[in-house]
């Protein structure tokens, strides 16, 4: 029998754009033969709405947005997330409402929903504590790895007792800044060398994140940083390769082959990762066969770390005389079939819809095992 997907898109958060690309890439990708697909958009106002089943791949990304199938569902989201078991009481309700002319859809019963969602809302555990409510098996890391991802600070100190190295760093609170300013300024000055990268703590896709060469960039950074989180990371600059390894499983993950990222710009910001193209990616990486394994031991612990299911992209920088810190890693990584994180498994030989059917497996196993 096939099996019911829902693929939820889109999100209240800033890399809405990059989820409906992936939405595209990933609908394209689906063997039709073998799954039913079902669209789930969530506007950038957070509004969701769900389509009807697809027939095949979709032309275009604002097809996805505006298509059809789009029709806003004014009943309760869980009117369509439904929890099998519960199925009987919700028929019951769709009996009910199917007298009214309100109801525009049938709720379908899903065997995996797919959030291919980024960043805030999406990828952080809000939207997977939702489906762990609803009792409903999904792709990809749990509320806890999701959260923990998401967090800069938490990530780095879940890090830090696994004992995996970083670049020095120090982090604050928007109410520090506004009562201590010097005082957090001073912290940087006395723990941190230049230049600094002030981030967002809670962000992915580089939105928010500048480098700062002194102190007058490094308040107008902060000041940036603090229009997307209330709490800021700031790191030492380092001056090195960065090298990601794709990371796939439950409790035996797999660990793929390593890549590189040149970029153009001055670093790995949101345009060159999305807009203009100015990265390359270099698969396999040039490292030496020891740089590999220590990689590949740090990918894994770092996905144990945050307690990963499914999936991560494990982010590392790796410096001209092979020192290796681990940067960050990422519970939904870029997923369109040019992003780094397919590509890597491409490379160690599993092809993008291999991927997607092993993802959605895996988070058959782990819902299984709750049961
Ligand atoms: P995001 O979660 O938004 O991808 P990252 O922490 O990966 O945030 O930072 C984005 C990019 O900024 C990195 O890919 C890298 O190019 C650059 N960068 C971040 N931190 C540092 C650092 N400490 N030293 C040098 N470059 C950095
Ligand atoms: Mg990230
Ligand atoms: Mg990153």
């Amino acid at each position: 029998m096939k099996k019911r997907i829902g693929l939820l898109y889109g999100g209240k958060s800033a890399e809405h754009e990059v989820s409906l690309s992936t939405a595209h890439a990933v609908i394209g990708a689906l063997d039709f033969d073998k799954y039913e697909v079902y669209p789930i958009f969530i506007t950038l106002d957070g509004e969701w709405r769900r389509g009807e089943r697809l027939e095949g791949p979709v032309n275009t990304i604002e097809q996805l947005q505006f298509g059809d199938h789009t029709a806003t569902l004014e009943n309760n989201i869980t009117d369509f997330l439904i929890d099998k078991k519960q199925e009987s009481t919700h028929l019951l309700s769709n009996q009910q409402q199917n007298s009214s002319e309100s109801l525009t859809k049938q709720s379908v019963h899903f065997d995996v929903i797919f959030p291919l969602l980024h960043g805030t809302n999406g990828e952080d555990g809000t939207v997977q504590g939702l489906l762990e409510v609803l009792n409903l098996p999904y792709v990809g890391n749990g509320v806890l790895a999701s959260s923990a991802g998401m967090d800069k600070v938490i990530m780095k100190q879940l890090f830090e007792i696994a004992g995996l190295p970083q670049v020095p760093y120090t982090h604050f609170i928007r109410s520090e800044w506004v009562k201590e300013q010097e005082a957090v300024l001073a912290r940087c000055e006395q723990t941190l060398q230049w230049p600094m990268f002030v981030k967002p703590a809670n962000l992915g896709s580089s939105v928010g994140i500048s480098k700062a060469t002194n102190r007058d960039e490094l308040v107008k950074a902060i000041k940036v940083a603090l229009q997307y989180d209330r709490k800021i990371v700031i790191e030492q600059g380092i001056e090195a390769r960065e090298i990601e390894l794709a990371v796939l499983g439950n409790d035996f993950p797999k660990v793929s082959v390593a890549g590189e990222i040149k970029a153009v710009t001055d670093f790995y910001d949101y345009d060159s990762k999305y807009k203009d193209g100015s990265t390359t990616l270099i698969i396999p990486a040039e490292l030496s066969q020891d740089t590999i394994a220590s990689l590949e031991d740090f990918a894994k612990r770092a996905f144990k770390a945050i307690d990963g299911s499914g999936l991560v992209r494990a982010d590392f920088f790796v410096t001209a005389d092979d020192k290796i810190y681990i940067n960050e890693v990422n519970t939904m990584p870029g997923f369109t079939p040019f992003s780094m994180y397919p590509l890597l498994w491409q490379e160690t030989g599993v092809s993008y819809s291999a991927l997607i059917d092993c993802l959605v497996e895996l988070a058959i196993e782990r819902y299984e095992e709750k049961q």
